[in-house]
């Protein structure tokens, strides 16, 4: 199956052509983050139809278009449900009916982590595996889980992809959900550089030079020694580590898959939360894996012929 794939992300969307299990052509646009999703649309169509041109192809050759989206999504009614402070029109597009008028092909959306999940699931770190969480380290935290085989959506399409705002700390920060101390609050991107502000003693550490401390700085101040680096890691880790064994305790998987940009220490991250795991997971069948994620940023786009297929199965069940 060919299929066109988009992920829309904060500040950029990555429109792609996927055949199966390959990535055919990609194209990421950059995105003024002030601007909304509707005025995004003329150049994902534009897009399309160049990376269709330079592979060859007519988009009459593709199956469908499939769509992830960062924010709450029911793919089962094709809406996006909720945003969090990016494309605060979302909710009242209709994507599907765009898609059809654009390019003549049906389109399906999803959340941008459940997508992921099915790419890795699909064809990488997650091959072969049932039941499975993956989390996705990056400006927010995301948590999505399969069960035998099937992602997790439940009723109000809310199960299964909020990971990241369990919380971990009750007296902790407010979270851009409205929860308190949810994972996501207290070691993100977005959070960390109000956790570096307040940390005892920073004024005096190394991460004091930067206008703003991302995890790559966090990583390497910690490497080479910064005792207050050290510490917040330390703390990044136990926060990012807790939640994991939250996710296995709420969905029982066989594996946790890890993703996002921080992973390019996942020399540092896997084997502890590995070790957390193991530890303290209550598992009496065995132990829960702990692996990185295989396709990086290609992981959501790499989801689009399994989103698409189950669309497919659903309607061959119900005609
Ligand atoms: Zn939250």
């Amino acid at each position: 199956m060919k299929a066109l794939a988009i992920d829309f992300g904060g500040s950029h969307a990555t429109c792609g052509l996927v055949e199966d299990r390959t990535l055919l052509l990609s194209e990421t646009i950059d995105i003024d983050r002030a601007r909304s999703l509707a005025s995004v649309l003329p150049a994902v169509a534009d897009t399309f139809l160049d990376l269709a041109r330079r592979q060859s192809l007519a988009l009459k050759d593709f199956s469908g278009v499939a769509a992830g989206f960062a924010g709450l999504v029911d793919s089962r009614i094709g809406r996006i449900t909720a945003t969090n402070g990016k494309y605060e029109d979302a909710t009242a597009i209709d994507l599907d009916a765009w898609s059809r008028k654009t390019l003549g092909l049906p389109l399906r959306i999803e959340n941008d982590a459940r997508m992921a999940l099915l790419g890795e699931s699909f064809t990488g770190a997650a091959s072969g595996f049932t039941d499975v969480v993956m989390i996705t380290l990056g400006t927010g935290i995301g948590g999505v889980a399969m069960i035998e085989g099937k992602l997790l959506r439940g009723k109000h399409a809310q199960a299964g992809c909020l990971g990241g705002h369990l919380p971990v700390l009750f007296t902790g920060r407010t979270c851009t959900c409205g929860a308190i101390g949810c994972a996501e609050a207290e070691a993100s991107g977005w959070c960390l550089p109000l956790v570096v502000k307040d940390w005892p003693g920073v004024t005096h550490s190394a991460l004091s030079k930067y206008n703003e401390v991302g995890f790559k700085e966090l990583f390497e101040e910690s490497a080479r020694g910064d005792s207050v680096a050290i510490a917040i890691r330390a703390r990044c880790l136990n926060v990012w580590a807790a939640n994991a064994v939250g996710l296995v305790h709420s969905f029982d998987p066989e594996i946790i898959v890890i993703g996002g940009g921080v992973m390019k220490s996942a020399n540092v991250i896997i084997p502890y939360i590995e070790e957390y795991v193991q530890k303290y997971a209550w598992t009496p069948w065995g132990k829960v894996q702990v692996r990185a994620a295989a396709l990086g940023n290609s992981a959501a786009l790499l989801g689009a012929v399994p989103l698409l297929s189950e669309t497919e199965t659903l309607h061959r069940q119900l005609s």
